[in-house]
């Protein structure tokens, strides 16, 4: 089979305006970014507001091996198989960040037969929105050494400044720097950091944002730190929030792109699925929901994460009300979830399958928790053997649940029309939409917030704080940050917060380490275990393959 990159260069894509036009986009409220990328503004919205919603349709996964189970894969492909059926529908995505293109093998705009296109353009500067974002996080920065250098009015205390600078690059000797050395001249030396492009708080109120007026006041909301007297400073105080919207101004419009069988895709917005919620951009799905009559979209990491902040977050902010969830399996997660080594995935393991076959089982049914019907779709590897199928397919029978063997990366939407049927009739039957709900209130107390996620959907008997969450709390809850959602942070390879705890976990408590706030963003994190802010290359980057020859070719690039 070819390359991702050798498929995606023998796309024949149409121009974008084209792609548009069947949306129903008057070409004159398109802004274009070449020929096959284009902006879609406030314009866009306008005109298209008053039409109903679509459906919307969320694609997540179960627990994962480290090498991504095919959630954007089958999101594509389901997208591309809605048209093969004769249905209207538009995907949204997440855009890729460049940081981790160049570090391991493994792009963010599908794979296979299942891609969107330009995929060059989209793994690396797209349309320039993290250049945008990146500009705004560092000149709160600067204004941050600014404001100290010039007097520190506002009592910065410079040990607490909480507010980090970014890039959108994996460089891990910028985690921790010392900034402001070299004498008065240069400010005042103080401790500080980076952290990639996507975890920056930007990103998440980029992707929470209603409009601009919105993301004005998110911005200025930010806190950076806190004074000599404990009490936070904002981004407001410092005066930049006007400045950071203003940089902020084009990449806040959702990006149109298409699929290898040009299917509409929005791209907008990428917030890391850690310390932040991991889906795309409010606008942008709402936008899609006006677009077509099927919005197909996808959160990070297995759906204890991912979904669970796609609902009890984005939802809650942006007053979606979801349909139906496609949970992707692979055999080669539930064997990894029933213990096999990663080395090991590609042989024949019934015995392992059947162990590790219960997470997918807590999957579903955490998905019906918040009163949505589920359709299991069977993302095909080369090396799933037959017997291996059919005892997957055959639980979910057991289990009541529509399941489709999909076959979207080797075949494309040929390969994914019995998932698209059994996904339609499904909404046609029984739409989830309006039973749907989040699985907490908002207004409740952070740790019965915490509880109810780590209880209800991890299926943890309790929750342990150490001492240090336990006085942050206190202090956020004083504060006034106590009735906003909560954003867990934790590892997606297990339901607990111990990823060697695979398959379904039982008789554990999750540990919570430490809670911040977001509340530009509007939720408090709840961080369990160490969470990576910055990632680093490996031994062999991706990007020690990746060329371009003269007649612009490019190579290597997965
Ligand atoms: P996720 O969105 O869940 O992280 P992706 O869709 O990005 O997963 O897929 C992860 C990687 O696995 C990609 O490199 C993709 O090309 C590859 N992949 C996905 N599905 C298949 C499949 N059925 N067979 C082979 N490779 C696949
Ligand atoms: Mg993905």
């Amino acid at each position: 089979m070819k390359t991702d990159i050798e498929i995606a260069q023998s796309a024949v894509m149409k121009p974008i305006g084209e792609i548009a036009a069947k949306l129903q986009i008057p070409e004159d409220d398109l802004e274009y970014y070449g020929k096959y990328k284009a902006k879609l503004g406030d314009d866009v919205w306008n005109t298209v507001k008053t039409r109903p919603d679509g459906k919307l349709i969320l694609v997540t996964a179960i627990n994962p091996t480290p090498a991504g189970e095919g959630k954007t894969t089958t999101t594509v492909g389901l997208g591309q198989a809605m048209a093969k059926i004769g249905k209207n529908a538009i995907i949204a995505l997440r855009e890729p960040s460049m940081g981790p293109v160049m570090g391991v093998k493994g792009g963010a705009a599908g794979g296979g037969y299942a891609q969107v296109v330009p995929m060059e353009d989209i793994n690396l500067h797209f349309t320039g929105d993290m250049h945008a974002i990146t500009a705004a996080n560092n000149l709160l920065s600067a204004a941050i050494d600014n404001h100290i250098h010039q007097g520190n009015t506002l009592g910065l205390d410079p040990r607490r400044i909480t507010w980090k600078r970014c890039l959108d690059m994996n460089d891990r000797a910028l985690r921790q720097v010392v900034v402001g050395l070299g004498g008065k001249t240069n400010g005042f030396p103080r401790e500080d950091g980076f952290m990639i492009t996507v975890a920056s708080e930007i990103m998440a109120i980029l992707c929470l944002a209603d409009n601009m007026e919105d993301l004005k006041l998110r911005l200025g909301r930010i806190v950076i730190g806190y004074n000599y007297d404990n009490q936070p400073v904002t981004a407001k105080q410092l005066q930049v929030d006007g400045a950071m919207a203003l940089l902020l101004k084009d990449a806040l419009k959702p990006n149109l792109v298409q699929t290898l069988e040009n299917t509409p895709c929005l791209m907008h917005g990428g917030p890391f699925a850690n310390i932040a919620h991991g889906c795309n951009s409010i606008q942008a799905t709402r936008l899609g929901l006006k677009l077509a009559d099927y919005c197909i979209t996808e959160a990070g990491f297995g759906s204890d994460l991912g979904a669970e902040k796609f609902f009890d977050i984005k939802c809650r902010f942006g007053g979606l009300k979801p349909s139906l969830v496609v949970l992707v399996a692979t055999i080669r997660a539930l064997k990894y979830n029933g213990g096999v080594p990663k080395a090991e995935l590609g042989t024949e393991n019934l015995a392992a399958l059947q162990k590790g076959i219960v997470n997918l089982g807590a999957h579903i049914e955490n998905m019906q928790k918040y009163g949505l019907p589920v359709v299991v779709a069977l993302n095909r590897f080369a090396t799933d053997t037959d017997a291996e199928l059919a005892f997957a397919e055959n639980y979910c029978k057991e289990k009541n649940v529509p399941v489709s063997l999909c076959e979207v990366f080797s075949k494309g939407g040929d390969g994914g029309t019995d998932l698209a049927r059994k996904v339609t009739e499904m909404i046609e039957t029984n739409d989830g939409s309006q039973r749907f709900a989040p699985i907490y209130d908002a207004q409740l107390p952070i740790k019965e917030k915490i509880a109810a996620i780590a209880e209800k959907i991890y299926g943890a008997s309790g929750v342990v704080y150490t001492g240090k969450a336990e006085k942050e709390i206190a202090q956020l809850t004083q504060l006034g940050f106590d009735t906003i959602p909560v954003c867990m942070a934790k590892t997606q390879y297990s339901l607990s917060d111990d990823p060697k705890l695979l398959g379904r976990p039982s008789d554990f408590s999750i540990t919570v380490r430490e809670v911040r706030v977001s509340a530009g963003a509007g939720f408090v994190v709840a961080l369990t275990g160490d969470v990576m802010t910055m990632p680093g290359l490996p031994k062999e980057p991706a990007a020690n393959r990746m060329d371009i020859d003269a007649n612009g070719k490019i190579t290597g690039l997965f």
